[in-house]
């Protein structure tokens, strides 16, 4: 029978002095031999189970005191109020039963400092035990965490009546530059497992006009920072008859509501991972400053980095020019040769295109990419000649210009790599179940 009573009821007080049944995993345990403390846990929380042996019988009493760290089990009892218990209730057992042994020869390998969330999840010894990591308490709050995130993109757009559209992931070209690129054996030829949905998205742009996605993107990233994955969840959007300043418009908006939502149904999980909830209700109320890559360059020369004007920004430059942001910060005008032949030349300083980077403060750096697209035909025949991009793979995206062209542009937005920021997280491995990266695709 389906489960209908969960651990958080019990702590809410909705069966306070009644007998229930509650189902879940066995999360730490102590006692002597009349009385034996379990303490449950299920996806909601935590509760300690007293159970006494002249309540239950010598033989009930045995059977859930040979229950080991992370075995299921079946628990009744009736709720009492224990202000000293964690959670403010407990459960005096009247009976129960083990559902899923573990076995005393080879118990779980998480020690309890692990499972209560002490611990990151950084060594290798977690990384190979993931699918066991997952049931830590800092595992679980980060992937609901997690699931709020992608439920404020879904909504942010689906009120403003955006279409949830769909790309292929095996592909024919590049979006992002060729050096991270998948290859994929596919029939006797090549494909590409995809960078992003944009491509795609702008053929679609003159038929649905507001489009958005929430999908995987693959890059084969060398460089192992604590902000890339090979698999990243990517949210994108693309809108027609509009320019960079309404791209950027929406990416702000995003944003601050992703860190509005968080605060409303996550607040608890933020402030057990040790998150200044101040913080978060600054990124969803102040307004994000607009600057210009030409001043991003000379703040970092006067700081005494060594960039040129020219060069694209890497993560330890982003570091430190966002180390000291109170806010995110969008950077515009990026030099054209810093970028790839979609983004437009802005028609005041061709030197320049019309795109924007929002980057992240605390040092986490860039979580979204965006801006205006080189909408008419001519402009990208002159883009990708001007790259030395054959132009055989991007045919249909010349198409889509020399049939209606219209000014348009879009986003696109890490998932992870918000999650991360606004989870405080150290690193992006903490933030996704089962992260890849160069070096591992398992478990
Ligand atoms: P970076 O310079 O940090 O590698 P990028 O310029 O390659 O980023 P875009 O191509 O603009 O990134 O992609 C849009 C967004 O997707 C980025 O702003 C970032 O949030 C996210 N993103 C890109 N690459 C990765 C990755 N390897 N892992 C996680 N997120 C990524
Ligand atoms: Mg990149």
């Amino acid at each position: 029978m389906a489960k209908d009573v969960w651990v958080s009821d019990v702590h809410d007080g909705t069966f306070d002095g009644q007998e229930i049944e509650l189902k879940g995993w066995v999360h730490r345990t102590r006692g002597s031999n009349k009385i034996w403390f379990l303490v449950l846990r299920d996806s909601t929380g935590i509760v300690q189970c007293v159970i006494k042996r002249n309540d239950v019988g010598d033989e009930c009493f045995e059977n859930l005191k040979s229950a080991l760290i992370e075995a299921s089990v079946t628990i009744t009892g009736k709720v009492n109020v224990d202000e000293r218990a964690p959670g403010g209730h407990e459960m005096v057992v009247t009976g129960g039963q083990i559902i899923g042994a573990v076995n005393a020869d080879n118990p779980f390998p998480i020690t309890e400092s692990a499972m209560e969330g002490a611990e990151g999840g950084e060594t290798e010894f977690l990384l190979d035990n993931r699918h066991l990591y997952l049931r830590t308490n800092r595992m679980t709050t980060m992937l609901k965490i997690r699931s709020s995130v992608f439920g404020a993109i879904h909504s942010y757009f689906r009120d403003l009546d955006f279409i949830e559209y769909h790309a292929p992931n095996f592909v024919a070209g590049a979006v992002e530059g060729g050096s991270t690129l998948f290859e994929v054996p596919y029939f006797g030829r090549k494909a590409y497992l995809t960078q992003s949905w944009q491509l795609y998205a702008e053929a679609a742009m003159p038929a649905l006009e507001r489009l958005y996605t929430i999908a995987p993107s693959f890059r084969a990233e060398k460089s192992r920072t604590r902000r890339h994955l090979t698999e990243f969840w990517h949210a994108e959007m693309e809108i027609a008859w509009g320019g960079n300043a309404d791209v950027m418009e929406h990416g702000e908006s995003l944003v601050r509501n992703i860190a509005s939502t968080l605060l409303d149904e996550r607040s608890d999980e933020l402030q057990s991972l040790g998150r200044d909830l101040d913080l978060v209700a600054r990124y969803a109320d102040t307004p994000y400053p607009r600057i210009r890559y030409d001043e991003a360059i000379e703040t970092l020369q006067g700081m005494g980095v060594d960039i040129e004007w020219g060069q694209d920004l890497d993560y330890s430059k982003e570091k430190i020019l966002t180390q000291d942001f109170d806010v995110p910060h969008f950077l515009t005008h990026y030099p054209r040769i810093a970028k790839p032949f979609y983004h437009r030349p802005d028609p005041d300083d061709p030197k320049y295109v019309l795109c924007h980077d929002l980057l992240a403060p605390e040092g986490y750096g860039e979580i979204i990419g965006g801006g205006e697209r080189t909408w008419s035909e001519k402009e990208i025949l002159e883009r990708i000649d001007e790259e030395g991009t054959p132009r055989d793979a991007y045919e249909f995206y010349i198409d889509v210009r020399r049939y209606g062209g219209v000014p348009h542009g879009g986003f696109g937005l890490g998932v992870d790599r918000v999650c991360s920021w606004l989870a405080g997280a150290d690193h992006i491995r903490e933030v996704i179940p089962f992260p890849r990266d160069s070096r591992r695709v398992t478990p």
